[in-house]
């Protein structure tokens, strides 16, 4: 038997197996820029990650430029191709999706025999009435769709068996359930999520917490220790007038030059009673690391190149300062004063969030008194002490504002109770107040209310901003016990504020929540009502 025939039946035993062997699918078939994959040598640490093809559900929490991309996608057409599975891609956006695809996924195929013979382009133009941005749909014997999160209408349009999340942490909170539910009708449900971290316990890092947390260990060739790599212990480099000179990776042991990717390396897991498997992945694996870059990187007075050096350099997360409330704030505002205790005759407000129960934060124009939680809107015979009414007939509120969700008849019947005294507030105004209230600063001009009704709007981010910056900047007291109720700190410092870019390239603000947050926004409500009213009728500088 010659050389070549044996070849061809090699090949032919291989292509008979692709589908339990996902490595030889990808060695035979996957080309990435041209290249084909190669995990015996400089991309072996990616190995594992492709190993877990039968798992239910992965996460890579990454730095860029490290696979992650690569990845998602070759699983995605090794699905359609061997599975017939419908897979569902999600970007952030639509923007350069048409490039996207073009370079990440055409291009592969073109580059395979055997791809090429089994896809079909299909014309989106009859799809393109129902799903808008449905730009590019693969057709092989399954489907992707690729989709940007920006679009709900469409992302609730299609079913799939698999979704494959790609940088989690640039889409809105508020549309991850949605990526879930496209399962819902599926057997195999499986899920991808990959993305560069942005802040600690949010989106991909609060994922890879959740996960087995798998991390990279590389054998020293030289004194044979193993280790993982990391920028503090791993990169050295001297200075030399400024100039980053020999700037190298070494052993944390022998201090010997090494090179991560040519060492044996494992995966060891950190947290192996969680069935997520979790990889957290960074350049410092990878060949094409450019270490100058990186260490200039770290060395910036600028935060936000610092917050890069993190999230996109060394893939963790990172927490710029000022974004979040600490403890040291609380305690610079300490009064001397207990929860409930009001010393002399000031105008009263209350504000209540509206949850499975509802939170309430009680406040003079200085100080906060009080804050908990009551089961009911309206006093229950049976179940006295527990309502909002109560409390706002206990201290006999000026003012008080509502959540006007998600029960707004019930929030409107309470400010229907006192009449005039009642805000129920919706966080949907875009743009401040015009005009009369020219001459009025602050977060007055971002309370609108409509005339001759307590409907209220207000805009999320402001206003936060406002009511966040009164403990920031030791404008409001807070009682001394206050860690006897927990929650209002914890609350309060599970907010964080986020800013990023749209797809124009405009810089956005916005809170998120790390964890529980129902106090915060009762203190936000309760200071719209404390603005609006002295607002109102307090004094006006004309
Ligand atoms: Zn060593």
């Amino acid at each position: 038997m010659g050389l070549a025939m044996a070849d061809k039946i090699i090949q032919e035993i291989r292509k008979s197996k692709w589908k339990e062997r996902y490595d030889w699918w990808l060695e035979d078939n996957w080309t990435s820029r041209n290249k084909r994959i190669d995990f015996k040598n400089e991309r072996k640490y990616l190995k594992e990650l492709y190993g877990c093809f039968d798992k239910q559900k992965v996460v890579v929490m990454s730095s860029s430029q490290a696979g992650k991309t690569e990845w998602l996608i070759s699983e995605a057409v090794y699905s359609i191709d061997q599975f017939n599975w419908n897979c569902i891609y999600f970007l952030p956006t639509e923007k350069n999706f048409g490039q996207f695809v073009n370079e990440r996924v055409d291009e592969p195929i073109t580059n395979s025999q055997h791809l090429i013979k089994s896809v079909k382009q299909e014309k989106t133009q009859g799809l393109k009435d129902k799903v808008k941005d449905s730009v590019a749909v693969k057709k092989l014997k399954g489907r992707i769709y690729f989709k940007g999160t920006q679009n709900t209408l469409s992302m609730k349009s299609t079913p799939g068996d698999v979704v494959y999340v790609d940088e989690l942490d640039e889409m809105d909170t508020d549309k991850v359930p949605l990526i879930q539910k496209r399962l819902h009708n599926s057997n195999i449900k499986k899920e991808r999520w990959a993305s560069t971290p942005t802040l600690p316990n949010l989106g991909i890092h609060a994922k890879y917490k959740e996960s087995d947390q798998r991390e990279y260990f590389v054998q020293c060739p030289h004194c044979k220790k193993w280790q993982t790599i990391t920028f503090w212990d791993n990169v050295k480099w001297e200075e030399i007038d400024g100039e980053i000179k020999n700037e190298r990776i070494e052993c944390a042991y022998c201090h010997k030059k090494i090179l991560p990717y040519k060492c044996e390396g494992e995966w060891r897991k950190n947290n192996p009673k969680s069935d997520v498997a979790g990889f957290y992945i960074h350049q410092l694996l990878s060949p094409t690391c450019d270490l100058k870059e990186l260490i200039k990187q770290s060395k910036s007075p600028v935060e936000s190149e610092i917050e890069q050096f993190y999230n996109q350099g060394l893939g963790l997360p990172f927490e710029p300062k000022g974004s979040k409330i600490s403890d040291s704030h609380f305690e610079n505002c300490k009064g001397d004063y207990k929860i409930g205790e009001i010393k002399e005759k000031e105008d009263i407000f209350v504000g209540f969030d509206v949850g499975k129960v509802i939170h309430y934060l009680v406040m003079t124009p200085t100080k906060i008194i009080d804050f908990g939680e009551v089961d009911h809107f309206f006093k229950d015979e049976v179940d006295l002490d527990n309502s909002a009414e109560e409390i706002i007939e206990k201290y006999n509120v000026d003012q008080f504002a509502i959540d006007a969700m998600p029960e707004t008849r019930d929030s409107i019947e309470l400010c229907h109770k006192f009449p005039g005294r009642g805000l129920y507030v919706y966080y949907g105004l875009d743009k401040p107040k015009k005009d009369e209230y020219e001459e009025r600063e602050g977060l007055f001009k971002w309370i609108e209310v409509e005339k001759n009704a307590d409907k209220t709007e207000t805009n999320r981010t402001v206003s936060l901003d406002y009511t966040l910056a009164l403990i920031r900047s030791r404008k409001i007291q807070i009682p001394l016990d206050y860690r006897n109720y927990p929650e209002f700190a914890d609350h309060i410092k599970n907010l964080v504020r986020v800013v990023r870019e749209d797809t124009k390239g405009n810089k956005k603000a916005s809170y998120e929540e790390i964890g529980p947050d129902h106090i915060a926004h009762a203190f936000n409500y309760a200071n719209i009502a404390k603005e609006f009213y002295l607002g109102d009728v307090g004094l006006t500088f004309l």
